[in-house]
C-alpha cells in the first residue's frame, strides 16, 4: 500500500469511529517527511469532522513563580537553575480576579492557575481556593489548575469549586524521563492524573516536544496520552532557558512537530489539541498550520516566565484562517 493510501486509510478509520492502533500509529510516525501534508491534511480533516471550526483559547496566570524544588532539566522554575527570573509567591485573589476579566475580555474561554510547586502546602492550596472562589463569583471564566502532586481530598475541593480540568504533564516519553527529572518519577505524574480524574476533574495532559527525545520516544508519549484519553493534551516546544541544561538543546524541525499533532488528532479525534510553550519562539508562522495540521487549541497572552502573542493578535489569525473562538 503507498504512503498516500496507507493515511487516507487511517483517516477512514477515524471518521468511521473505527479508530487506528498502535502500530498504525507508529507507521504514521514513519511516513517519510514528503507526506507530511497529506497527513496534516487528513488530521485537519478529521479535526472539523469532531470539532467544527472552534479554537479553543486559553490564558494562563503564574500564580506562584520561581524556586521550584523540583529538578526538570527543561524549567526555568526550578530552584536547581540559576535562570535569573524573578520569584513571586502567591498575588491576591482581587489581582487573579482582575487578570481573569481581561482574559475573558480578551475571548478566553478558560483561565488556568498555575504553580512552580511539586505540590501545594495546605496553607497556599487554601489560598488558592479563595482565588478560586472569587474568580468564580466575580469573572465567570473556567477556571482550570496547574498546580503539581495533588491529595485526592484537595482534587475533590477543586471539583466542588467548580473547576473544570486539571493539568498535569507527562512531560515526556517514560523510557526518557529519569534524564530529564530526578526529584520525581514518571509514575508520580500518572498518579496524580488519576487522583484528578478519581475527583471527577477533566484531564489536560501532555508534554515537552523537542527536549533531545528520539522519534520513538515521542511516538512513546503519544501513546501514553492515548492509553489516557485526556479531554484536553497540551504540547508544549521546548524553549531552551538559559541557565538551565537543556538551554543549547537544538530545536525540533517543523515537519516533526506537525507530524506529532496530526498523529495525536488521529488517536484523538475528539480532544482539544492544544499548541501550548513555545508556540511563538519555533513555529514561523505562531502555529497558524499546526492549527490546520490537528490542533484546535492555543494560549494567549504569554506563558508562565516568557510572553507571547497577545490576544488579539491570535485571534485575528485564528479569524484569518477561517477558523472561529
Ligand atoms: N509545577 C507544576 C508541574 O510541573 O506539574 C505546574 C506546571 S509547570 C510550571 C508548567 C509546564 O510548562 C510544565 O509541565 C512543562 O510541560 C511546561 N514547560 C516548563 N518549562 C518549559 C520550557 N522551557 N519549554 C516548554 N515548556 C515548558
Ligand atoms: Fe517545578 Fe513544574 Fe518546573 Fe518541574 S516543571 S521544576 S515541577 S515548576
Amino acid at each position: 500500500m503507498s504512503y498516500s493510501d496507507f493515511i487516507k486509510e487511517c483517516q477512514e478509520n477515524v471518521l468511521s469511529g473505527v479508530g487506528i492502533s498502535s502500530d498504525s500509529a507508529a507507521k504514521l510516525f514513519e511516513i517519510p517527511k514528503e507526506y507530511i501534508k497529506e497527513l496534516a491534511n487528513a488530521a485537519n480533516q478529521i479535526t472539523r469532522e469532531f470539532n467544527g471550526n472552534k479554537v479553543d483559547v486559553e490564558q494562563l496566570n503564574n500564580i506562584k513563580k520561581n524556586s521550584c524544588s523540583e529538578d526538570c532539566s527543561f524549567c526555568g522554575q526550578s530552584a536547581f537553575f540559576d535562570t535569573g527570573i524573578e520569584s513571586y509567591q502567591l498575588p491576591s485573589p482581587t489581582e487573579v480576579v482582575s487578570r481573569a476579566q481581561k482574559a475573558k475580555d480578551e475571548g478566553a474561554k478558560s483561565y488556568c492557575l498555575v504553580a512552580a510547586w511539586r505540590e501545594p502546602s495546605p496553607k497556599d492550596f487554601s489560598k488558592v481556593c479563595t482565588i478560586i472562589e472569587e474568580v468564580n463569583n466575580k469573572v465567570g471564566i473556567s477556571v482550570e489548575c496547574s498546580l503539581g502532586f495533588l491529595t485526592y481530598d484537595q482534587a475533590k475541593k477543586l471539583k466542588e469549586l467548580n473547576v473544570k480540568r486539571y493539568n498535569h504533564n507527562l512531560e515526556t516519553a517514560k523510557s526518557k524521563f529519569a534524564e530529564i527529572c530526578t526529584t520525581h518519577t514518571y509514575e508520580d505524574r500518572l498518579r496524580t492524573l488519576q487522583i484528578a480524574r478519581d475527583a471527577g476533574l477533566e484531564l489536560c495532559t501532555g508534554g515537552i516536544i523537542g527536549l533531545g527525545e528520539t522519534q520513538e520516544q515521542r511516538l512513546e508519549l503519544v501513546l501514553a496520552l492515548a492509553a489516557i484519553y485526556p479531554e484536553e493534551i497540551t504540547i508544549n516546544i521546548l524553549v531552551p532557558v538559559p541557565g538551565t541544561p537543556l538551554e543549547l538543546q537544538t530545536p525540533l524541525e517543523k515537519s516533526e512537530i506537525i507530524r506529532m499533532f496530526s498523529v495525536i488528532r488521529f488517536l484523538l479525534p475528539e480532544s482539544v489539541i492544544k499548541i501550548s510553550g513555545g508556540r511563538e519562539t519555533n513555529l514561523d508562522d505562531s502555529g497558524e498550520e499546526l492549527l490546520q495540521s490537528g490542533a484546535n487549541g492555543i494560549i494567549t497572552s504569554g506563558y508562565l516566565t516568557l510572553g507571547g502573542n497577545d490576544a488579539d493578535q491570535d485571534i485575528k489569525m485564528i479569524k484569518k484562517i477561517g477558523l472561529e473562538v
